[in-house]
Order: structure tokens, then C-alpha cells, then sequence
């Protein structure tokens, strides 16, 4: 009998991680197996829901929320997306999308010249990459005022040169800091959540 209630309660167990990662896969937030919410954590929706208030600006100068297309649960190879790709011509500018602090300005093989920003509350991390180059005499430590330049649109890291795209993400910052790739949101839901037009 205790056998038999291991196997029942083992089964339920598993019951429920699958549960919890189709809602999370569906969800479009995982690159890794996803780990369960913290408790009183709403989960993504409430992540969505506290952005849209903020009223992001588009990082992309001279694209509206109606031109975004959602590619955040695409696969890239292995992984998922976890981000949108704005096209746009090489040399657009590139926006702060709010107010915040420039965390890390480096280069790497996938996302070629990239910057991390802070938001003000210091909960979430912008990622811009991608770029051509970074705004004259923009330097870690700096707080950018939405709109700020950051950049502008290009192809470095593995974008194809025939498609320049700023590639842009939302971290959350858990408890206890923020390791790539943390939890991302998805920039698109946080723009065109219910679609109401811009
Ligand atoms: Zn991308």
C-alpha cells in the first residue's frame, strides 16, 4: 500500500511538471527546463502587465508597435528566441525604450555589439544587440533617459548582413541577481498584449 501511494503521489508529481512546462512553453518563456515560480510570483502575465504600464518606447526610430512581429518563442537552433528582431536599415537609430542605468556594453559571437540596460526600479534588463555601432560617448554607469541614442541597427554577431535587426530582450531580475538568460519576457506581448492598435 505505501508503494502504491509513492507511485500515485510520483505520479501526480510528474503530472505536474509537465503541467507546469506546457503553461510555461506556451507561455513562450523558456530556453531550459523552467523553474517552478516563485511563491506569490504571478508568472509571466504579471511581468506583461507591469511593463505595459510603463508605456515602453519602441527601440527602433521610426517603427510602430503595428510593424513588431512575434518571433519570441521561435527556435534558434537548440534554443528558443526569448526576444524580437526589429528590421530595420543599417544606421537606424537605436532608443533607450525608458529611463535606466547602462549595465554592460560588450561584444559577443551571437549578438555582436550589445548593451544591457537597467530598468529604474533595477527589477528588469533590457538587451539590445546586433548593433553597427554604439552612440558616441555612451559608457557603463551612465543613466539613459528614455529615448536616449544607444546605437544603431546593424548586423553584427550572426545576424545575416542582407537583414539588419536591432534583436531585443526583457530579463526579469530574480531574487538573488541575474544570470543570462534569467526570465525573459516577451518584448511583443509587452507592445501588442491584446493588440489594441497604435
Ligand atoms: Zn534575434
Amino acid at each position: 500500500m505505501a508503494a502504491l501511494n509513492r507511485g500515485a503521489r510520483g505520479r501526480r508529481r510528474g503530472l505536474a511538471a509537465l503541467l507546469a512546462l506546457g503553461a510555461v512553453v506556451l507561455a513562450g518563456c523558456a530556453s531550459k527546463p523552467p523553474a517552478e515560480p516563485p511563491a506569490g510570483d504571478a508568472g509571466p502575465a504579471a511581468d506583461i502587465a507591469e511593463l505595459r504600464l510603463r508605456d515602453l518606447s519602441i527601440p527602433v526610430e521610426g517603427v510602430r508597435a503595428a510593424q513588431l512581429r512575434d518571433s519570441f518563442t521561435a527556435r534558434r537552433g537548440p534554443r528558443l528566441h526569448l526576444a524580437i528582431d526589429i528590421m530595420a536599415p543599417r544606421g537606424t537609430p537605436v532608443r533607450a525604450v525608458e529611463d535606466g542605468r547602462v549595465l554592460r556594453m560588450n561584444a559577443n559571437r551571437a549578438g555582436g555589439i550589445t548593451l544591457y540596460q537597467a530598468d529604474p526600479s533595477g527589477r528588469y534588463i533590457y538587451y539590445y544587440a546586433h548593433l553597427d555601432r554604439y552612440a558616441p560617448g555612451l559608457a557603463v554607469g551612465q543613466t539613459l533617459a528614455r529615448g536616449d541614442p544607444i546605437g544603431t541597427v546593424g548586423s553584427s554577431g550572426n545576424a545575416p548582413a542582407s537583414a539588419p535587426h536591432l534583436h531585443f530582450a526583457i530579463y526579469r531580475v530574480d531574487p538573488g541577481g541575474w544570470r543570462w538568460p534569467g526570465t525573459p519576457v516577451n518584448p511583443y506581448a509587452v507592445w501588442r498584449a491584446g493588440d489594441d492598435p497604435r
